[in-house]
């Protein structure tokens, strides 16, 4: 059994895609060719924003977002620590401070309140408000300055997280954000084909971000991601910055930038995918509810829930065991049964060693901290076969807490 059968989709769309690849051979336009551009055309048409900008990868969509909108040294962006870490990792890149805010139990996403709770524990550099990055405590030698109350950086913008497939709660996050003037980033890695109050996802905050990692719920075979805005100024810097900072031509640089294109063949893959990714995006639908009405009334598990509005891509089924000592006797049992599982994620970014300089400690984001312990993943794919599928939750449903 596989945990997401991508050879089961391959077989479906060989000889369309290998058309599209041999294409690309013949006219050779293996870096930014034809094909990219109209990638960028129908997936922007699909999600519904103006502009996209093709890139090398989910990471670097969301790099392109942040050098675009001139995030750097001295700004604080918002983000949650239950995620992956790239969200995080590119606010540091750029030498900006990752400030983080727990999520909320239900849904695993930004919580509108926290945030709002955050920004505010900033401006008035207060950690005992809400916990915030080392540069924001008191430290040694610093008492005085410490007292002017100030954080040294400022508020710049969120980057909320669509987790698991799931679109964050944006009226909400992206009204917050506008009361404090900050600029809001969609990182829509896991959900691209969800939506959002009739939108679909990657369209929901100023820019998304997606990626096309074989695993996400449009992949490619490699890395690619994409960036998706209405804004033009952005998108025009964006495409810029995509190049080495291109000016008007190839070797006129106006501004540092990076080599983040989405290569030609890449493109031409997702076109063919793209062909069946609606049907996909509705087997994932049956999937995912076969599962709910599986395992729900068991009571062994917490199940995902879908607020109303909502619609979840399902890149991921994930539940959650009831008590954080259980979850090793379910996946060993699970194991057994020849089922695979994951984690995501085993350990919040807040306890990462690469984020230790932030000074967070374990506790504080305790609904992260806490769902960290307790969440699995089971197989979660289109071609997830009924059959397949009965075997994982009568395996789900033998498993009996011990005593
Ligand atoms: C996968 C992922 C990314 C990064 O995408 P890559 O294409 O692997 O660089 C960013 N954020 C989240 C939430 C992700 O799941």
């Amino acid at each position: 059994m596989q945990f997401i059968d991508l050879a089961a989709q391959q077989k479906r769309i060989v000889n369309d895609v290998t058309a599209r690849m041999k294409k690309v051979l013949d006219h050779g336009a293996y870096i930014q060719g034809p094909e990219v551009k109209e990638l960028e055309k129908e997936l922007s048409a699909y999600v519904g924003t103006d502009h996209a900008v093709a890139c090398s990868s989910g990471t670097d969509a969301l790099l392109l977002a942040l050098m675009a909108m001139g995030v750097g040294p001295g700004d604080a962006v918002f983000t949650t620590p239950f995620t992956f870490i790239a969200t995080a990792e590119v606010v540091s890149l750029l030498g900006a401070v990752p400030v983080f805010v727990d999520v909320d139990p239900v849904t695993y996403n930004m919580s509108p309140e926290a945030l709002e709770t955050a920004i505010s524990a900033l401006a008035s550099g207060d950690p005992a408000k809400h916990p915030l990055p080392a540069p924001c405590k008191p430290g040694k030698g610093d008492k005085v300055a410490w007292m002017g109350g100030a954080c040294p950086v400022k508020p710049k913008a969120v980057i909320a997280v669509d987790l698991f497939g799931l679109p964050a709660d944006y009226d909400a996050i992206n009204a917050v954000a506008a009361r404090h003037g900050l600029v809001v980033i969609e990182d829509g890695a896991q959900s691209f084909g969800g939506e959002y109050k009739g939108r679909k996802a990657c369209s929901l905050a100023k820019v998304g971000c997606t990626s096309f990692f074989p695993a996400k719920p449009l992949g490619c075979y490699g890395d690619g991601g994409m960036v998706f805005t209405d804004d033009l100024n952005l998108t025009e810097i964006m495409r810029s910055i995509r190049v080495h900072g291109q000016g008007g031509h190839k070797y006129d640089n106006v501004r540092i930038g990076i080599n983040g294109r989405l290569d030609t063949l890449q493109a031409a893959i997702l076109l063919s995918k793209f062909l069946v990714f609606p049907d996909e995006v509705e087997r994932r639908q049956a999937v995912a509810k076969r599962y709910a009405e599986g395992v729900a009334a068991s009571g062994l598990y917490v199940v995902p829930t879908v607020p109303a509005g909502y619609r979840s891509v399902w890149a991921q089924y994930t539940l959650a065991v009831k008590k954080a000592g259980q979850r090793d006797q379910v996946l060993a049992h699970l194991k057994d049964q020849g089922i695979p599982t994951a984690i995501y994620y085993p350990k919040p970014l807040h306890r990462q060693d690469a984020f230790a300089h932030l000074g967070y400690k374990a506790g504080d984001f305790p609904v992260s901290d806490d769902v960290c312990d307790r969440v699995f993943s089971v197989p979660m794919h289109p071609y997830l076969e009924a059959g397949e599928q009965n075997k994982i939750i009568a395996a789900l449903l033998s498993w009996k807490p011990a005593a």
